[in-house]
């Protein structure tokens, strides 16, 4: 099968849908991979790397689109590729399309087969291709964190992360204990933190409370505890997601009032209107806003500052079923997998996943 990977073409989007050693993993199981030039840069990986693993160099987008029969992405596609896709071709990236009216009727006017990585499932009903993206973002909170809390650049409280002898460490809460949260928590032991995750579901705070072996606290998620330990804290991570719906706000614009000046929001579920009242997106070009003298970090898209790791880490789940798509073909791979037919979201110009059919009132 044709194996097309355009470069990724959404502002401020360095990763690529497959690093040299995926596509060197399809080329030898016989798949033709086209690579369209400079698709790896943003992840340091040059034409020269693919050429090296027997993958073909493709001068422009518009080749790879007009020759690729399975088309490897990260993020959505943009206007300009929607119009590019082919009946026959087989679009595999995330393409969070509950919230996007105009790609999903550009894709379904294409008539391809459109399989987002965010509904994929696994044995479990996780979403496993959605998970390497939340163990970044809850890493990288962490770092996030510990920056903000230095003096000099926006006025953090002047703490360090894990203290010194003599001197105590910084109080950080983290509200949901979910693949992030956990991910914040292990790195914020790391650094020799006061940790509390907060969690909603008592089996998974059991679960932490083994996992992490009295290194850290554990509280259960109620308002009344949660605004007492966020006027004590030097950093709250918000990690909380509810399926389907928008975050909860845990953290009102009042209790800023009563939290240590200079203390520091994190929101990773700002993807899903974050957890706290007074976040609002932001970017890596300009990540921390302060209201009411709190820090607020509520960058959208974590894991687009660190493309290596992110690609990676995402290509180590996205290859078993990109291997089985080539090998199989889209519709045989599909009938065995009923986990990858989950992620099954556009096909023969309709959309094919209930919810989002029902969220933006298209044909199902
Ligand atoms: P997850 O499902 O693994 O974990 C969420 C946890 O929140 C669960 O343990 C759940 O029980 C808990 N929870 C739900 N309601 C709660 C409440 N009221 N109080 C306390 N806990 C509560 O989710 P995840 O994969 O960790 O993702 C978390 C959020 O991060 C999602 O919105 C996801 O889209 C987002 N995310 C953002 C970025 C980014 O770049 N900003 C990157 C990846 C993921």
């Amino acid at each position: 099968m044709i194996v097309g990977v355009p470069k990724e073409i959404k502002v401020e989007e360095y990763r690529v849908g497959l690093t040299p050693e995926a596509a060197a993993e399809l080329v030898r199981h016989g798949h033709d991979v086209i690579v369209e030039t400079n698709a790896g840069v943003g992840i340091e990986a040059s034409d020269d790397d693919y050429l090296a693993v027997g993958a073909r160099i493709i001068p422009t987008a518009e080749a790879v689109f007009e020759q690729a029969e399975l088309i490897v992405k990260v993020k959505e596609p943009q206007a300009v590729e929607c119009a590019r896709l082919k009946p026959h071709q087989t679009l595999f990236t995330y393409l969070h399309l509950a919230a996007d009216k105009p790609q999903a009727e550009a894709l379904m006017k294409s008539g391809a087969t459109c399989i987002a990585y965010e509904t994929v499932t696994d044995k479990q009903g996780r979403l496993p291709l959605l998970m390497p993206m939340s163990q970044v973002a809850g890493r990288m909170a962490t770092q996030a964190a510990a920056t903000a809390l230095q003096r000099s650049e926006h006025g953090g409280r002047g703490t360090l992360m894990g203290g010194v002898p003599g001197v105590r460490p910084a109080k950080v809460i983290i509200l949901g204990g979910g693949v992030s949260g956990t991910h914040a928590a292990e790195m914020a032991i790391g650094m020799r933190a006061d940790v509390t995750v907060f969690d909603r579901y008592m089996p998974r705070l059991a679960e932490l409370d083994v996992q992490f072996a009295g290194a850290l606290k554990t509280a259960y998620s109620l308002p009344s505890y949660i605004e007492k330990a966020v006027a004590e804290a030097d950093v709250v991570i918000g990690a909380v997601l509810i399926p389907g719906a928008s975050a909860p706000k845990l953290v009102t614009k009042a209790m800023l009032k009563t939290m240590k000046p200079g203390a520091v929001l994190i929101d990773i579920a700002i993807d899903q209107g974050g957890c706290f009242e007074t976040s609002r997106p932001t970017t890596h070009q300009n990540p921390i806003f302060v209201e009411d003298g709190i820090l607020h970090y509520c960058v959208a898209n974590m894991p687009g500052a660190v493309p290596r790791t992110s690609t990676y880490a995402l290509n180590n789940m996205t290859l078993p079923f990109t291997l089985a798509l080539a090998n199989k073909g889209t519709k045989q791979a599909l009938n065995d997998d009923t986990h990858l037919a989950e992620g099954l979201n556009v096909a023969d110009n309709f959309i094919t996943y209930e919810t989002v059919a029902n969220d933006l009132n298209l044909p199902y």
